[in-house]
């Protein structure tokens, strides 16, 4: 019988177990994991800071889930080398290694620290990442029993925002500090960067852009943070959230090929034999992901690849990230702004409907009619939309429909008036607005269906 055993119970090791059972009931499947909890998801985990979810709440497959699927798990292991020639693995403390048939590496990513003054050395006495649960419990204590008033986040992403969100729920004073001069500078453009600024002050939580942060003052305890450019900003604690690092040490030290990730093929086999890789730590195509639904899509290919059908190929995955605070509404698909990625050029077509008074703000990436991506903001209806079409060739007046986008024709003079063109969208031109053209009055224009 086939033995496949999985290093790492994030959401990649966890379905790829899931889809080689529901191919083969047979195989024998173990997984490993450093930590001390079965599959859980990491989405909640800053409102386990703030007490608004318990562990339970987080852990998605119970121990029943493994049982009668027959995955054995491995809790509190941590794999420290792997030998491809043998077909083993070694654990640490332990003497026996564990032989396999066939190996995934599903050991995910790890919270990048930047090269700030005293951040590695005050990890955990004031400074923290936040990855896992073990990391989150970690700093809930640490503000209580040090009765902590003052947050600095630095990293004004996804995961800052949301983190700074629950800080801001314990009742401190929290203020988010990016380097960039926008907010989500790898999911927004600065239109939007603008507004959704705007909505987090709102909550309460400051930020501070354009701040490269150069030391996090030390006396004792920590006292707060210092900018390149001199600004200080007080805080009783740091929380770094600037990204994320593939976690390749084993990969890279059992001499497997790696880059910024563990490098595989479209079949997610790494450059040794039997020896697979999924979800964040993978590398494909000079290209990481970093979020579930690549995580998800690959977990699918690679159980077929490790049963032996080779039909199916990975293919990428286009990036789909939705802020997740309350009362913000804000999802980023694929290329949101082609001009920052030195892809203008022919085909490229953007429409955009822009409504700073309804803190809305919809932007449409387009190429040869085809959809590439979008920015919803202040916006959920079209989601469905964006998410069926990417990709896909689109018509446009069912597009201009889900994203209430439309072209007004004069009656007058025939002359067009297009929302996606346009700063002021034609319904929010006063009422004795007169055509440009002909001078014709606005209630002469009419909506081309
Ligand atoms: C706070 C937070 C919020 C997030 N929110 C979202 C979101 O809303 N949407 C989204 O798409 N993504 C989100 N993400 C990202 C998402 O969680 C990751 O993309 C996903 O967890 C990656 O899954 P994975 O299985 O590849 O790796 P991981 O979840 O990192 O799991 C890897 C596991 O392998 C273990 N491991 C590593 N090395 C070893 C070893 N040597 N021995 C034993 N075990 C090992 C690790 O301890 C870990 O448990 C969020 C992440 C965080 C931290």
């Amino acid at each position: 019988m086939m033995k496949v055993v999985i290093i790492g119970n994030g959401v990649a090791g966890t379905f790829t177990a899931q889809h080689i059972r529901n191919h083969d009931e047979n195989v024998e499947i173990e997984i490993y994991s450093q930590e001390s909890y079965p599959y859980y998801t990491r989405i909640k985990l800053p409102e386990l800071i703030s007490e608004r979810v318990k562990i339970d709440d987080l852990i998605v497959f119970k121990k029943e889930w493994y049982e009668k699927k027959n995955i054995k798990t491995h809790l509190n292991k941590n794999i420290i080398s792997i030998d491809p020639k043998q077909k083993q693995i070694f654990i640490e403390d332990e003497n026996e290694p564990v032989a396999y048939d066939k190996l995934i590496l599903a050991t995910g990513s790890m919270p990048n620290i930047p090269p700030i003054k005293n951040a590695v050395e005050m990890v955990g006495k004031g400074v923290f990442t936040l990855r896992n649960i073990d990391n989150a419990l970690e700093i809930r204590k640490y503000i209580k029993t040090n009765e902590i008033k003052k947050a600095v986040i630095i990293g004004g992403g996804l995961l800052g925002l949301e983190l700074a969100r629950q800080i801001k729920n314990c009742d401190l004073n929290t203020t988010v500090v990016e380097f960039f001069p926008r907010l989500l500078p790898r999911q927004l453009d600065v239109g939007c960067g603008d507004m959704l600024k705007e909505d987090i002050e709102k909550m309460g939580i400051k930020v501070v852009l354009d701040a490269a942060t150069e030391e996090i003052e030390v006396n004792g305890t920590i006292k707060g943070i210092k900018i390149k450019d001199g600004r200080k900003i007080e805080a009783d604690i740091v929380l770094i959230q600037a990204g994320v690092r593939n976690t390749i040490g084993l990969a890279k030290n059992a001499n497997l090929e790696t880059n910024r990730g563990i490098v595989v093929n479209k079949y997610l086999e790494t450059s040794e034999e039997d020896i697979y890789a999924v979800g964040d730590c993978i590398e494909y195509k000079n290209q990481t992901w970093g979020i579930i639904p690549a995580c998800l899509e690959q977990s699918k290919i690679l159980a077929a690849s490790v049963i032996g059908n080779r039909n199916i190929e990975y293919e990428g995955t286009v990036p789909k990230n939705t802020l997740k605070i309350v009362g913000i509404d804000l999802t980023s698909v694929g290329i949101y702004d082609p001009s920052d990625k030195d892809l203008v050029g022919a085909g490229w077509d953007i429409m955009k409907n822009i409504d700073k008074k309804g803190g809305c703000y919809k932007k449409i990436v387009l190429k040869d009619n085809t959809l590439k991506g979008a920015i919803l903001f202040g916006e959920k209806e079209a989601i469905p939309y964006v998410n069926k079409h990417i990709e896909k060739q689109i018509n446009e007046s069912e597009l201009r429909e889900a994203i209430n986008l439309y072209k007004w024709i004069c009656g007058g003079c025939g002359a067009e008036y297009d929302d996606a063109k346009m700063e002021i969208l034609f319904k929010d031109l006063p009422e004795d607005w007169k055509c440009p053209n002909c001078k014709g009055p606005k209630s002469g224009f009419k909506k081309k269906i």
